[in-house]
């Protein structure tokens, strides 16, 4: 997770909110923040029970995957020291070398994207902190009316596969054409580890096979707290991982003791990595220097938008923006002229896009951290973890780096579900070993971004 912003929102109703949720944080989890859902979540089954699409193991058993985020971990946090347990799950499935996370790579646009299998400039949750020109500034108090790209739990519950979340970016609600989860918790960062493994554990317990359900995604505090504060590889990470692996082996274990391991696929990802930063750019403030007064800096570490008020911003100062974070030594882009590898083609991005060179982080004026992220993808830095047992996958799988836009085609996949177009990543074959997979629809699937926009709204499913 990343800080909020240095910056206050102006509504008293919503500054409350925020005063809030991060007096919440610092007792818990300083450098993170998700404002807790206010309305209630559930959506119900789209699909009739004889609608219902199930897919059963030879032995009879429904197929489950339950799939689990340790934010902000590395693949290299995933030894006996730090994981043993997920060491150990590892050894009895499947390890990546890293899972290469979106741009940017910051928690609220990875997760969605690991759950649509789209990036941000499609599901459109484009970062953590971005202003919408027509409907404002993001607030994290329902990030799931923010998605524009349909999530895998919202594909299996209109095939009438019953879902349930213990935490998820976006997991709160509906997204903006179809259902959330049926089950889902109201986001507190104080929630321990132990209390989402006993509920997981208490839903694949449910003797209803109509209300079991077969998809779980849930989150865990993951090293990022503390490796915000004092680096990835300080102790302090070390000591909240060990709290952590005690539950992932509960969970392992009560899953093995249910006789679900067979039947059940156990998916553990993380949204980005974690790198220390020597030099620190406080970015608004030179922009202030610089005479734009109307210019907010959205985001710290390896990526930032600039986004002027309204009424300032003109071609000028906008200009001028993208040449002060240049001589600041950060690559500067208009938003409309940046590469088409930075993937920032949505006006949610803001006026100008900036990114900060590995080593260097983009801070605000009371940022007190020394551990970032957001910088590319393809910084082996940035990315996360995928660790993998149970059905389709064989024990000893080593893989290489892959795409975190594999994960959700990969989720659907095993629960037997069509990949829908706008998923062009395919799903990861080491992890579907003796199953058939299934895409609709077939043939003439074009990957341009206008063909993944076209069909975001509503699903692509045919
Ligand atoms: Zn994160």
């Amino acid at each position: 997770m990343e800080p909020m912003s240095s910056r206050s929102p102006v509504r008293p109703l919503l500054a409350g909110v925020a005063v809030f949720v991060m007096l919440a944080a610092l007792t818990a989890w300083v450098a993170a923040c998700v404002l807790p859902e206010l309305a209630g979540p559930t959506s119900a089954p789209l699909a009739s029970e004889d609608e219902r699409s199930r897919v059963r193991d030879a032995d009879g058993a429904e197929t489950t995957v339950v799939l689990v985020s340790l934010d902000g971990t590395r693949p290299v946090d995933v030894t006996p020291a730090r994981l043993p347990s997920l060491v150990a799950l590892g050894r009895r499935g499947l390890v990546a070398e890293g899972l290469v996370p979106v741009d940017p790579s910051n928690t609220f646009p990875s997760h969605v994207s690991l759950v649509t299998g789209v990036r941000p400039e499609i599901h459109r949750l484009v970062n953590n902190l971005f202003v919408d020109p027509v409907r404002g500034r993001f607030f994290r108090n329902d990030p799931h009316s923010w998605i524009e790209s349909e999530p895998i739990w919202s594909i299996a519950e209109r095939q009438g596969i019953p879902t349930a979340s213990y935490y998820w970016v976006g997991s709160e609600g509906p997204w903006a054409g179809g259902p959330g989860p049926r089950e889902t918790r109201r986001f507190s960062a104080s929630t321990p580890e132990r209390r989402k493994v006993d509920r997981v554990l208490a839903w694949l317990d449910e003797p209803d096979p109509a209300k079991r359900p077969r998809l779980v995604t849930t989150w865990f505090h993951g090293a990022d707290h503390a490796a915000h504060e004092t680096g990835p590889d300080s102790p302090a990470v070390t000591r909240l991982l060990a709290v952590q692996d005690a539950e992932i082996a509960r969970l392992v274990a009560g899953i093995e003791a249910r006789g679900l391991l067979a039947s059940t696929t156990l998916i553990f990802v993380s949204d980005h990595g974690m790198v220390l930063a020597e030099r620190k750019i406080r970015l608004e403030e030179r922009l202030r220097r610089a005479g734009l007064q109307g210019a907010d800096v959205l985001g710290i570490g390896g990526f930032a938008s600039v986004v002027f008020e309204a009424g300032s911003g003109n071609d000028a100062e906008r200009t001028r923006a993208v040449a002060v974070a240049r001589e600041a030594g950060l690559e500067a882009w208009l938003r409309e002229e940046a590469p088409a590898d930075w993937h920032v083609d949505d006006v949610r991005f803001g006026d100008v896009v900036v990114r900060a060179p590995i080593g260097t982080a983009i801070v605000g004026a009371t940022t007190r951290i020394d551990g970032f992220h957001g910088y590319p993808g393809s910084e082996p830095s940035m990315a996360g973890l995928l660790v993998a047992a149970g059905r389709g996958i064989e024990p000893g799988t080593r893989i290489g780096r892959i795409s975190a836009l594999a994960i959700a085609p990969t989720v659907l996949a095993l629960l037997g579900l069509p990949i829908p177009e706008q998923m062009t990543t395919p799903p990861i074959p080491q992890m579907l070993r003796g199953l058939a997979v299934g895409r609709a629809p077939e043939g003439g699937r074009d990957d341009t971004k206008a063909d993944a926009r076209a069909t975001r709204v509503g699903g692509g499913q045919g």
